[in-house]
This record gives C-alpha cells, structure tokens and sequence, in this order.
C-alpha cells in the first residue's frame, strides 16, 4: 500500500478503501464480456459505466488505483494545492492591497496537504470498487494484458471480449541525465506525498504541471527554481498569454532559469545540487527536493499490444480517427494515445468510443473542439487554433485582443492582467480560436468553446446579455470590438445620410 499513497493517515486510508481495497477479491469472469476497459482513471471509468448503463456486460481492469491520474496524483489535489497557494497569497497581499488584517507567519503546509488529502478521500467515492460493482460493473484489480485479439488476462484470469478499450493513460517520463535518479527526484506521483514543505524546491519542467506547482509552492514560500531546456514557459499556449503568466511567476518569487541545458544530478549531503549550462556559462542550483515535470510517457509495455495485434508508436497506441486500434475490436482512449492530455479529453473519448465499439456510430476526435486551461494565476485557457495554426491550414484571420485592463469587474478585483484574443475567419465572425488570461479564465471559456461548437460566431456573443460587472464580460467586449469592425466608411457614410434624412 505505501508504494501507492502517502502518509497511511486516516485520509488515505479512507481513500485507499475506496480505491483500492486490500480485502477485494476479483469477480469469476463471464463467459464473454461486451466490453472489457483497461485502466480505471477518467477515460475508462465513464466507458466502463456508460457501457454498463445501457445494458452491456463490462469488465474494468486497474492495476493500482481507481480514479488513475485525475483523482490520485493529477487534477484533483494539484487544484486543492492551487486553491490553498491562493489563499496564502492572498493573506499576504491583503493588507497592502485592501486593508485587510495584515498576515504574518509561516503557515501551516501541513494542513494544507491533510485538507487536500481528506478532500481527495471524500471525492474518490464516486470512483470507488463499490461504486462500480453497483453500477453492474465486474471490476478486476491487477494488471491487464492482452493474450490474444479477443482475451485479456488479469491476475490469472481470462477475460474474453467483443470489444476492448485501452485506458492506460500515461505517467511521468524520466529525463536521461546523470544523477537524476540517484537524487530520488519526485514527480507528480510523489509531490502529493509530501507533509513538510521543501525550502529549496527545484522544478525540471516548465509546461503546465511544472508551472503549476512552482507558483504554488513559491506562494507557500519555498524558494522555487524552475529550469527549462525551452526558452520559454508553456510553449503550446499564446505568446503573449505565457508571457503574462510567467511575469506573475517572477512577481511570486520564482528563480526562471529557461534556455538551460542540463549536465547532471550530484547529491552533497542532504542537497541536491543541478549543474547546467546557459548562454555558455554554467550555474548551479542547490535544492532540498526536485521535482520532475518534463512530460509525459504512455502506459503501453506491459500491455502485450502484440499478442492483439495492437501497433503502438512514440505517442501510445495508434488510433484512428474513430480511436480504433489496428485491431478492430480494441479502441484506445485518453492520455496513452491522445495528443490533448486532459480529463475532459478523456471523458469525451470515452463517450465516442462507447457509441463506435458498441453501436455502429461514427463519432470521430476530428470533429471535438478541445478546450483547456493552465491553472497559473493568471489562468490561461485556449480553445480551437491560435494564430500558426490557421497560417499552416491556409486560413486568414482576423485577430482581435482585448485587454483585462478593459474590463470594470477586473479593475475591481485588482485582477486585470490579462486579455481576451479572439481568431476569426478572416472577414467573417466564425470563431477559429481563442485564448483567455484572466483569474478563472477556465471557467470563462465554456462560453467561446459553445460558440464554436454550435457555429453560432461571435456575433451571437454580442447579442448575449452579460451580467455587469463580471470577468464573464470580456467575451461580449471581444463580440462588440469585432461589431465595431462592420462600422466601415460606407456603412458609416450610410447612417449619416440616415440621421439627416430623419433630422
Ligand atoms: C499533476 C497533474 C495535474 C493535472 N491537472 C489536470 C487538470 O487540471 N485538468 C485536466 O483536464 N487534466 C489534468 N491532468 C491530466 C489528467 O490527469 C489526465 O489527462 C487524465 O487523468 C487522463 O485520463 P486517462 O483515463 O487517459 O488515464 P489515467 O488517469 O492515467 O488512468 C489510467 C489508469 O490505467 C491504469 N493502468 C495502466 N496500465 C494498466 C494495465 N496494464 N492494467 C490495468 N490498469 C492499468 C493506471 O494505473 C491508471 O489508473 C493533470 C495531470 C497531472 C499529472
């Protein structure tokens, strides 16, 4: 049990049981399952019980614990250690920001890893063993390899199938550089472990995870390093809106080494000491505790892909646009075949693949439109193409930016570093992309991915009554800035002629 979670409090117990129970023991196989789901995070839970809702007869197999990535080392306590480093922020600038009672000490990390703990306890319920043996699902624990094109075995038992999806997901990839493995570095598997906070934190990394954790442990008051081989932060997202965001990490404290080449690990002591090179000098930073954030590897070598006929390539398994495998009865869903590696990416595919595997439907990944979000602060969220993307398919656009600064809400809530960037069609008001950096720009960018889903343009955005005064407005300011576009000298010179035909 250790080597799954840590501390074995009372918070993880209580998890574990849901998670993992040590007295389960696997269910006789049927005879044949409609549907067999390895691995149990976020994409094989929603196939196992949307399959199990409509009849079919299920199988889910996982090797360690229910809920995978998302629920135990991923989305649910990052975003409970996000919240925390929020509110510490915000204690410390409160004063001198609003007046507030001035806050001094050192805080308490330890509840704030016990809180996130005892949050991920009371949420793992819903993706319990016991919920899903009442859902009619026959759940297995243990590993599931493929034995043939239709048997998959898990801890001695076969497991025959109409239909199999691969849900295997992905874990940390570990960097080749001498010493780093001697250094027993974390990564987000061990991170959450942690009860006692590193005063010298470095972070290898510096895509989502690595600037996630950097700013909320430099908000905690560790000193933070984060050092990249890229030249700049979130390389995927908007320039402009990385470029926000990793001000905001220099103003919290974090120490950016970017452009960095690494030489090696070398422990002294209790430190731990990285030596790199940039710009052809070389530096080194001494940390209590490292952690690596610097991708992604998919879970597919203890899969027997080849006793199914299943090809696999650096990414994961090859899907085809419907995420079936190169053998047709096994599909693949989520981070060990996707290129967006995301919860909500995995519950959408999970959903597809229900419809192709067990109906004949011809849902395809092509058509989703994939929102996300960073969760910094500021957030970035991006939905559809930036900029590069419509070049490299052809496409002209019309970009518009409107600033947060803009916006009377983010004025008020002394938030307003950020903007609103919209991509159109060029000439047209088909919404190609967008980006938002705000506070919660995650929770605004619902409205743009409908717009875009249900190719109503921004000007349906225009038309929408907005609550004033919300961070939510910035849509409708983009909507209006686009309208005022339409005001051409001949439209223009058309009202004049108007008013003094009325006058
Ligand atoms: C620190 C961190 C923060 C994140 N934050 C966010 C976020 O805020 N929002 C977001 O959308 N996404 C976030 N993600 C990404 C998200 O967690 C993943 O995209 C999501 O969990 C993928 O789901 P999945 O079902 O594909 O795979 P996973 O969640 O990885 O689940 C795969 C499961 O398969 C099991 N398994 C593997 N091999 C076998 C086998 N052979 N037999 C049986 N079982 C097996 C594993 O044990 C695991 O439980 C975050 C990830 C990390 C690491």
């Amino acid at each position: 049990m250790s080597d799954l979670i840590q501390p074995l409090d009372e918070h993880n117990l209580r998890h574990l049981a849901n998670v993992h129970p040590s007295a389960y023991v696997n269910p006789t196989p049927k005879a044949r399952y409609h549907l067999v789901v390895i691995g149990a995070g976020p994409g094989g839970l929603v196939a196992a019980a949307a399959g199990a809702a409509l009849g079919a007869r299920v199988a889910l197999i996982e090797k360690h614990l229910m809920g995978g990535d998302c629920l135990n080392v991923g989305c649910v306590p990052s975003k409970a250690v996000i919240r925390a480093a929020r509110a510490w922020h915000e204690a410390r600038h409160g004063a001198a920001l609003f007046g507030a009672p001035a806050a001094t000490g050192p805080g308490d990390f330890g509840a704030v890893m016990e809180r996130m703990r005892r949050l991920r306890a009371d949420m793992s319920r819903v993706d319990s063993v016991a919920r899903f043996t009442g859902l009619g699902v026959d759940v297995f624990i243990g590993t599931g390899r493929f034995a043939s094109p239709d048997t998959i075995e898990v801890g001695g038992a076969r497991l025959n199938f109409r239909r199999a999806v691969i849900a295997t997901g992905a874990r940390p990839a570990l960097l080749p550089m001498p010493g780093l493995a001697e250094a027993a570095p974390l990564t987000n598997e061990t991170i959450f472990w942690l009860t006692t906070l590193p005063r010298r934190l470095l972070v290898i990394g510096a895509g989502p995870i690595g600037c996630e954790m950097a700013q909320a442990f430099a908000r905690f008051g560790s000193q933070v390093t984060l050092a990249n081989r890229g030249g700049r932060i979130l390389p995927r997202e908007d320039y402009d809106a990385a470029g926000i965001v990793e001000e905001a990490m220099l103003k919290d404290g974090v120490d950016l080494r970017l452009g960095s080449t690494f030489v090696e690990v070398r422990r002294e002591g209790a430190d731990r000491i990285l030596v790199l090179e940039r710009g052809g000098h070389r530096e080194t930073i001494a940390a209590d505790a490292i952690l690596v954030a610097a991708g992604r590897s998919p879970n597919v070598e203890e899969l027997g892909c080849d006793a199914a006929g299943v090809a696999k390539c650096a990414r994961g398994v090859v899907v085809d646009d419907r995420l079936r495998t190169t053998n047709p009865r096994i599909y693949a869903i989520g981070d060990v075949c996707s290129q967006h590696q995301f919860t909500h990416a995995a519950d959408a595919h999970a959903r597809m693949v229900v419809q192709n595997a067990l109906f004949f439907g011809g849902a395809k990944v092509s058509r989703l439109v994939m929102p996300w979000c960073t969760y910094t602060s500021p957030e970035i969220a991006h939905v559809g193409m930036h900029a590069a993307d419509a070049a490299k398919a052809g496409l002209e656009v019309d970009t518009i930016t409107v600033p947060l600064e803009e916006l009377d809400r983010a004025i008020l809530d002394d938030a307003n570093e950020g903007f609103v960037r919209v991509h159109l069609k060029k000439g047209t008001d088909r919404i190609l992309g967008a980006t938002l950096v705000a506070g919660h720009a995650g929770d605004m960018i619902g409205e743009l991915a409908l717009a875009i889903t249900a190719g109503t343009g921004l000007g349906a955005v225009a038309g929408t009554i907005h609550p004033y005064p919300t961070q939510g407005e910035i849509t409708r300011k983009a909507a209006d800035a686009w309208r005022r576009t339409k005001l051409t000298p001949s439209v223009k010179r058309l009202f004049a002629a108007w008013f003094r035909l009325v006058s």
